[in-house]
């Protein structure tokens, strides 16, 4: 079957990405998008597009019926899912079909026979796929899990049957937290995907993930594209992902890849798939789950095979035989592929949004990749997942591909909307990653002690580069403004700036030494005085000498908040020199405000009552996830100003609590 114009059902860089393939083999792109989308980079890249309406996903990428009669109105013969949204959904596969139309993915028997976690290991486990110790049966009781865990002894892990992206997984460390966490789980589940069904399974310590893809043809062929390790994860979501796996031998790389065509075979599956492994430290390997879609990481196989995976998945689609054998699939050097994210790893690693003011990336060139699906000036929205791009590079050897990918991230500027690039880059300059030692327990355990990972702090001339801005941006808006007249413009006058830096309180002593568009001005630290010419400063860009060494730096002020593009990340700067004492600098606040927009799921205290610093007051569910709101002081309770199921914007505030003397 030919396909001339090919729908992608997604936005983002999956959608960008697709569309690049589609391209390269002369096809015709469509890109569907919701109402706020109608300027996102997926759509201006595409041949022809169609709004779906709609801001939230189930308004938008999720109505398989609008997204059908799109492609039949735009004389599209195929449809590409991405990830998310609709890729594992096999009613919107059978309609697709029944549309007359290619659904570039498996027959929709297959997404059946994997789309339940607790049914996918029945069937694996008939198939002679090894798998963690567990219980996947159909009773839900609490009586029932409390034995299964028993059985298979603490720590256990719940997960939901129909899980996905970490949602309904906990890990349940005694038996006295197990009720709780089960209708926390099962909440959260029956939220994100409409089944609370769960699953428990061994809670295996310090374990690697490492995922076979699989890519299977009409005619009976399956082969395996090598592994992915993705172990470096945060709350069992992927971080890192790399091809090949660290220290995986040639035996090991065959037995979890036949296992891995196994599973596929068991179910007919034809397209691209992983199936997903733990690793112990003894090699020995258990089946999770198969994803029946492209995966997020696959540019990582992508750069090890030479081969294009979307391409595949069209000419698959079309009906034709996979071009290779087993021993024909390539395997050479190495790559790493990072998520950067709209999301402050400061603040709990919170999806941000917002306006990404400035946002520059790295150039592609050899050994570097960048997929992305955004460009300088979009919105970030809050309605969807806050990934803005993926960063690969690839070497001849892993340490190669690692310090390239890290220049990579130094290279990419992303101002206005918190990111996490410094984050990304810590990672990837620890040693344990250096030495590819990392299991999936690496964050947890290490990303609270590790200084390495920590925020960074502010250098001397940053701070005196940031304070040389303010006062400048103070002083143009005088001139602009006679009533202000005076305001940090005076020659000669000492001016103080503070700063609020995470929860310290940062002040720089500014003397103006010279005024007007190139500004001398004398920074006075802690323990340092920094000279600082401040060259030129656009909005953008700003180029200043400190201490005669010239500097070019990216930023972006707005109001109070000063965003500077340091070396490998943002700084965020609140000047809180006129805020008094209004601001309160250091000390935990009795107010308790949303972190996000979300829905308030548990009220745990009313008013009146003495509650403990850290004790739980609410929990919020966002982005189909439960968010634990803590109380940041001793004392009681003055007023609960939200319900359960109440919706709350941003920054609302929640609860308030009179701190004890
Ligand atoms: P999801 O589909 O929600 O992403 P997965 O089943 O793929 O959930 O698991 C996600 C991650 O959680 C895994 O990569 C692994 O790090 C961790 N995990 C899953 N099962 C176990 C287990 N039994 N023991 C330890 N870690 C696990």
């Amino acid at each position: 079957r030919s396909i001339q114009r090919l729908l992608v059902a997604n936005r983002g860089e999956i959608a960008c990405r697709v569309m690049r393939s589609a391209r390269a083999l002369g096809i015709g792109s469509v890109a569907v998008h919701s109402d706020i989308d109608r300027h996102a980079r997926h759509v201006a890249e595409a041949d022809i597009t169609v709004d779906l309406g709609g801001a939230k996903p189930a308004d938008s990428y999720l109505r398989g019926d609008r997204i059908i009669a799109a492609a039949l109105a735009s004389g599209a013969q195929a449809i590409h899912p991405g990830y998310g949204f609709l890729s594992e959904n096999a009613d919107f596969a059978r309609a697709c079909e029944e549309a007359g139309l290619l659904f570039l993915g498996p027959p929709a028997a297959a997404i059946d026979a994997m789309g339940s976690k607790s049914a996918a290991k029945a069937l694996m486990e008939e198939a002679g796929v090894p798998l963690v110790p567990g219980y996947h049966g159909e009773a839900q009781d609490l009586e029932t899990f409390r034995r299964e865990a028993g059985r298979i002894g603490y720590p256990v892990l719940l997960k939901a049957a129909a899980g996905g992206g970490g949602k309904g997984m906990k890990v349940v460390e005694h038996e006295a937290e197990l009720a709780e966490a089960l209708s926390s789980a099962q909440r959260e589940a029956k939220a994100a995907f409409g089944d609370a069904r769960m699953l428990v399974e061994k809670y295996l310590l310090k374990p690697r993930h490492v995922e076979i893809q699989v890519f299977a043809d009409s005619h009976g062929h399956c082969l395996y594209l090598n592994e992915r390790d993705c172990s470096i994860q945060r709350r069992h979501q992927k971080v890192v992902e790399e091809a090949p796996a660290p220290g995986l031998g040639a035996e090991l790389r065959r037995a979890m890849g036949e296992a891995a065509v196994r599973a596929a075979q068991a179910i007919g599956y034809v397209g691209a798939g992983t199936v997903e492994f733990l690793l112990d430290e003894r090699g020995q390997f258990f089946f999770m789950e198969m994803n029946t879609r492209l995966q997020v990481e696959h540019p990582v196989t992508e750069a090890i095979t030479g081969l294009d995976l979307v391409a595949w998945q069209i000419r698959v689609a079309r009906g034709e035989a996979l071009p290779l054998t087993q021993e024909q699939v390539p395997l050479n050097g190495h790559a790493i592929e990072v998520r950067l994210y709209a999301e402050d790893p400061e603040g709990g690693f919170l999806p941000a949004s917002g306006r990404l003011a400035l946002y520059r990336e790295a150039p592609a060139g050899p050994g570097r990749r960048v997929d992305s699906g955004v460009r300088e000036g979009d919105e970030v929205s809050p309605f969807y997942d806050p990934m803005l791009a993926k960063l690969i590079a690839y070497g001849a050897t892993r340490d190669e591909a690692r310090r390239k990918l890290i220049r990579v991230l130094e290279r990419c500027v992303l101002l206005g909307v918190d990111g996490n690039q410094r984050f990304l880059a810590n990672l990837l300059a620890h040693p344990d990653f250096a030495a590819g030692e990392a299991t999936t327990a690496f964050i947890g355990e290490r990303f609270a002690e590790d200084p390495s990972l920590q925020p960074r702090q502010p250098g001397a001339e940053e701070l005196a580069l940031a304070a040389a801005l303010l006062y400048q941006a103070g002083a143009e808006a005088s001139a602009h403004q006679p009533g202000l007249a005076g305001w940090r413009s005076a020659a000669g006058a000492p001016w103080k700036i503070v700063l609020k830096h995470a929860e310290q309180r940062l002040e720089i002593g500014l003397e103006v030494l010279e005024s007007g568009r190139r500004p001398r001005l004398l920074a006075r630290l802690e323990r340092r005085e920094i000279a600082v010419r401040l060259l030129d400063c656009d909005g953008r860009w700003a180029s200043a000498e400190l201490d005669g060494i010239r500097r070019r730096h990216a930023y972006h002020l707005d109001g109070g908040r000063l965003w500077l593009y340091g070396h490998g990340g943002n700084l965020e700067l609140l000047d809180v020199t006129h805020a008094g004492a209004s601001v309160q600098v250091g000390a935990s606040s009795g107010t308790l405000k949303a972190p996000m927009d979300g829905a308030i799921v548990e009220v745990l205290v009313g008013e009146g009552e003495r509650v403990g610093k850290g004790q739980l007051l609410l929990v919020l569910e966002a982005m189909k996830m439960e968010h634990p709101l803590k109380a940041g002081v001793d004392g009681v309770v003055r007023r609960v100003q939200v319900g359960r199921g109440e919706q709350v914007r941003n920054r609302q505030v929640l609860v308030e609590v009179e701190a004890d003397a």
